[in-house]
């Protein structure tokens, strides 16, 4: 069978608070010594990694990613998607259930999961719908969902009004032990909004989606986990309000836990107006962005920059950096959501929201987070790895002796400028093509396979 030995790297395992210059040996699929003496296990034609001056961590899970399989796949396929996947760090992910027709009965599961076992590069778990068809009205089966092996429930890109039925969710999802996700969406506060309502929604007159419209379902979902004692789980959080919420009921200890994306802790709503609108305040505080040097442009109504939730002000980016520091927001995602170029390249109102995340997540987490000196390595990892994998009860996250022997290696200090056209996603709809990025993937391994190496 296979063995792979990474030699010379910081091995930064978080679950197990291990910090040091290692060597991590890997065989048939699991791991099997990390340490100086690691190497001793291996033999002269094992494979070998060389790591040094790299950081040696955990496989990197994403828990928030679009597949677009089944019914979708000129957006992306589970081949690409993986692809990109393991491009950007990722060995883990876990694909959302809005798919056409959606991951609602149990079959849908099992078509996703087979594909994925065939198609798939990295390790690909699958979401159930929270209520039949997304819609919101009816409980989707979720009893039988669990067993056909979903790891979570979400109705994710819509979200459950009728908070009756969404405390029967909970209270089945407590019976079945399953993690809740929630895209916290007040659809009659945010009606038709396309962009966050703020100065620059009547500058460039479109309509406004309300940073109330998430605050008021974090706020109902605070209630309801308080109430049936169930765990939610908020997904990718962008507003200021929403952060300070999470924060308070986390202290009353309420079972409630929530995650960031990167493109609302980099941009703001100034980006729809344009990137010198952008460059010109908001823009400054973006790591590596405060000097002269040449800036990436892009032009006003840019629906690469349409997302849902939008992005926000200034204010709101700060608090969601505040609120990834101090621990308030556990996890790190990418949201993923590829759509086609003709999908993308018309007016703003009529592009769908979503931008591809999985090749920019890593650098852009590094630059915001370690690269300012907020977080150090350790937990920035963390909110990759042992954060999602607890979360969701996935046996991953951690380089433990006996583990799955997926494992990311990172240069964190590694310069390069992202370009979009040159994705292994299918799809090209990201707002950071031309962006400078620090911090680059060097290999990812995936039960001891390499499945991706710059190295
Ligand atoms: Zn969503």
């Amino acid at each position: 069978m296979s063995s792979l030995l990474i030699t010379g790297g910081r091995v930064i395992d978080p679950a197990n608070s291990y910090d040091a210059v290692a060597d991590v040996f890997l065989r048939d699929g699991k791991i099997v010594a990390v340490g100086n003496d690691a190497a001793k296990s291996a033999e002269a034609n094992d494979e070998r990694l060389d790591a040094r001056g790299k950081i040696v961590c955990p496989g990197l899970i994403d828990l928030h990613v679009h597949l677009r399989e089944p019914g979708q796949s000129a957006k992306e396929t589970i081949a690409t998607g993986t692809k990109a996947a393991a491009r950007g760090g990722f060995t883990t992910i876990v694909c959302m259930p809005n798919t056409s027709p959606s991951i609602d009965n149990p079959a849908a599961v099992a078509l996703v999961k087979e594909k994925a076992e065939r198609e798939g590069v990295i390790n690909v778990f699958v979401a159930g719908a929270i209520s039949k068809g997304l819609a919101g009205e009816e409980l989707a089966p979720i009893g039988s969902l669990k067993q056909a092996g979903v790891v979570a429930i979400t109705d994710d890109g819509h979200c459950i009004q009728n908070n009756e039925l969404m405390r029967r969710a909970l209270e089945y999802a407590r019976m079945f032990d399953l993690p809740v996700m929630d895209h916290c969406q007040d659809y009659a506060l945010v009606t038709d909004g396309v962009m966050h309502e703020g100065y620059w929604s009547a500058a460039l007159g479109l309509r406004g989606w309300p940073a109330a419209g998430e605050d008021m379902i974090v706020a109902r979902n605070i209630l309801l986990a308080e109430l049936t004692g169930t765990r939610i789980h908020c997904q990718h959080l962008s507003s200021a309000r929403s952060v300070e919420l999470l924060r308070a009921a986390k202290k009353r200890g309420v079972p409630i836990s929530g995650e960031a994306c990167p493109h609302h802790f980099v941009l703001t709503d100034a980006a729809v107006a344009g990137s010198e609108e952008f460059w010109r305040e908001d823009g400054k505080k973006v790591f590596g962005y405060d000097s002269d040097t040449a800036k990436p442009v892009w032009p006003k109504y840019d629906t690469n920059f349409k997302m849902n939730p939008p992005l926000r002000s200034a204010t709101d980016r700060e608090a969601v950096l505040e609120g990834l520091c101090d621990g308030t927001i556990e996890i790190l995602c990418s949201d993923h959501a590829p759509h086609c170029d003709y999908e993308k390249e018309v007016e703003f109102d009529y592009a769908p929201f979503g931008i591809t995340g999985f090749e920019t997540e890593l650098p852009l987490s590094l630059m915001q987070l370690y690269h300012t000196q907020r977080l150090s390595l350790p937990d920035l990892i963390a909110k990759f790895t042992v954060a999602p994998a607890r979360l969701l009860k996935l046996d991953k996250g951690t380089l433990g002796v006996g583990q799955d022997a997926d494992v990311t290696v990172f240069d964190a200090d590694a310069e390069w400028t992202y370009d979009r056209m040159a994705s292994a996603s299918k799809s090209r709809n990201s707002p950071f093509g031309g962006w400078r990025m620090k911090g680059r993937v060097a290999a990812t391994v995936v039960a001891g396979k390499i499945v991706h190496r710059e190295i």
